[in-house]
This record gives structure tokens, C-alpha cells and sequence, in this order.
């Protein structure tokens, strides 16, 4: 048994739209170099916790902290470059941009205004050459160089995933959060897709997915988080979650 180490720790985080409460979380740990599922039918509060962790949304209540530091009160750009970044539920591709160009935007201190700034004067530095060089490699890994200078608007959804997934990774992150990647993927890229999740975990980052197809989830998460009306149901490992009757039913299905 290995000891327990938390990458993400999460304490009495809550958050209500009028009188609904969306997310409820007493205690929640991510441990380091796993790929953790938080699982859950729709309006758990899943995308809605994302949201809060990584500071696109404001919390009534409640802290966390990732790698021993607190984040509450940081915006989603100063999150992102503590080593935590997030994927959309819904694909934030700039569809009329080039998919180099979504890259470069999601680069370190890439502000956008930085980055047409020094293209409009023809300026590139040592760090712009690095990112492009980084974007390339990473493009080359998710099997979209080819599609560098296409507009991302002209990339199927499956595509548009892989491409949120590689953004993701311009910053060199230590935890990626995933919502919902393979929704609306064709199966042959679902599996690229999960190979591709399994290789971040085996390169030692911690991975936090969500997904709804229970074979996914069983067949590659480490651990499990059912989250049902904003609150942690229950967790485990994934043979402990299937074998828990009461959740599986009222929550998952099947
Ligand atoms: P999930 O991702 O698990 O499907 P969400 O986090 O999207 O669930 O939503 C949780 C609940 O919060 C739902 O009832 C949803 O309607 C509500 N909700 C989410 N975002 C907002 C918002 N911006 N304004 C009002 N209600 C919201
Ligand atoms: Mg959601």
C-alpha cells in the first residue's frame, strides 16, 4: 500500500445558484500520479467543482490547496500556472484561429496581447520560438501537426478534444482536469484518447476526468469519486465502486 499523498486537497467547498446547492464537498483528496474519475449523473456539480478549482467560478465557501499552496481567490490563469489546468465540458477551441495558434495562445506568460503584439512587430524571441517548438511537439503527440494551419473551427469534435487536451499541456502542468473528454468522440478516437490519458498518468502527472461511460471509467481510473447533488457519495477503487450496489443503481445505471 502506498502512502497516501495528496496533489489536491479540498475542504468544505461549496457553491449555490439561487436556492440550489450545486457542490457540497466536506473532503476531497486527489492523490499524486493518479488518474482519478469523478463520476456522477448530470448535475452532480461535476463541471461546477471544476469550474471552483480552477478559479473560473467563485466559491461561498470552502478551501483548497494543490502542491501544499492555496489557490482560493486566484483567477484561472494564475491556477493554470501553479501546474492545474482544466479542459471544457464544452471545447474553448477558437475555432476561427489556427490550431497553432490555439496553441501559442495557451502558452506561459502568453498573454494574447503579448503574443500579437510581437507578431505584429515581427519581434520573436527565445520564448516564442520555445513555445512554438513545445506547441509543434505536442501537436506532432496528439496527431495534429498536419492540421497546424487549419482553422480549429475545421477539425471534427474528436480532433477538437485531442487539440483541448494538447492546449492543456503548453503549460507543462503537473495535474490536468478533464470534463468529459470522449463525450462526442467516434470510437476509434476514444481509444487514442485513453491511451493518451494513461501515457500522462505513466509520465507521472496526475489526472482528475470526468466521464459518464462506465467501461471507460472502470477500465482506466485508479480511483473513483461519485458525486451525486453537489456531494461526495462515495469513492474507492473501481472494483470497490462497481461492487457498491446502492450507489451503481440510484447513481450510475446499469
Ligand atoms: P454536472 O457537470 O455534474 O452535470 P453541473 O456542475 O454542470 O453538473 O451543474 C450542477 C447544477 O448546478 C445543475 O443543477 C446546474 O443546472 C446548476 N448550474 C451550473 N452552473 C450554473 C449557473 N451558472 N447558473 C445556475 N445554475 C447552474
Ligand atoms: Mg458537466
Amino acid at each position: 500500500v502506498t502512502k497516501p499523498d495528496p496533489i489536491l486537497t479540498v475542504d468544505g467547498v461549496r457553491r449555490s445558484f439561487g436556492g440550489l446547492t450545486a457542490v457540497d464537498v466536506e473532503h476531497l483528496e486527489v492523490q499524486r500520479g493518479t488518474i482519478t474519475a469523478l463520476i456522477g449523473p448530470n448535475g452532480a456539480g461535476k463541471s461546477t467543482l471544476f469550474n471552483l478549482l480552477t478559479g473560473f467560478d467563485r466559491v461561498d465557501a470552502g478551501e483548497w490547496s494543490f502542491e501544499g499552496r492555496r489557490l482560493n481567490r486566484l483567477g484561472g490563469h494564475q491556477v493554470a500556472r501553479t501546474g492545474m489546468v482544466r479542459t471544457f465540458q464544452l471545447t474553448k477551441a477558437l475555432t476561427r484561429l489556427t490550431v497553432m495558434d490555439n496553441m501559442l495562445l495557451a502558452a506561459p506568460g502568453q498573454t494574447g496581447e503579448r503574443m500579437w503584439g510581437a507578431f505584429a512587430r515581427g519581434l520573436w524571441g527565445r520564448q516564442e520560438r520555445a513555445n512554438a517548438e513545445r506547441a509543434e511537439a505536442l501537436l506532432e503527440r496528439f496527431k495534429l501537426l498536419a492540421k497546424k494551419d487549419e482553422m480549429a473551427g475545421s477539425l471534427s469534435g474528436g480532433q477538437r478534444k485531442l487539440l483541448e487536451m494538447a492546449r492543456s499541456l503548453m503549460v507543462n502542468p503537473s495535474m490536468v482536469m478533464l470534463d468529459e473528454p470522449m463525450a462526442g468522440v467516434n470510437p476509434a478516437l476514444v481509444q487514442s484518447l485513453l491511451g493518451h490519458i494513461t501515457a500522462l498518468r505513466d509520465e507521472g502527472m496526475t489526472v482528475l476526468f470526468v466521464e459518464h461511460d462506465m467501461d471507460v471509467i472502470m477500465g482506466i481510473s485508479d480511483w473513483i469519486v461519485v458525486l451525486a447533488q453537489g456531494r461526495v457519495i462515495a469513492e474507492g477503487r473501481p472494483a470497490d465502486i462497481r461492487a457498491n450496489k446502492e450507489v451503481v443503481d440510484a447513481y450510475l445505471g446499469t
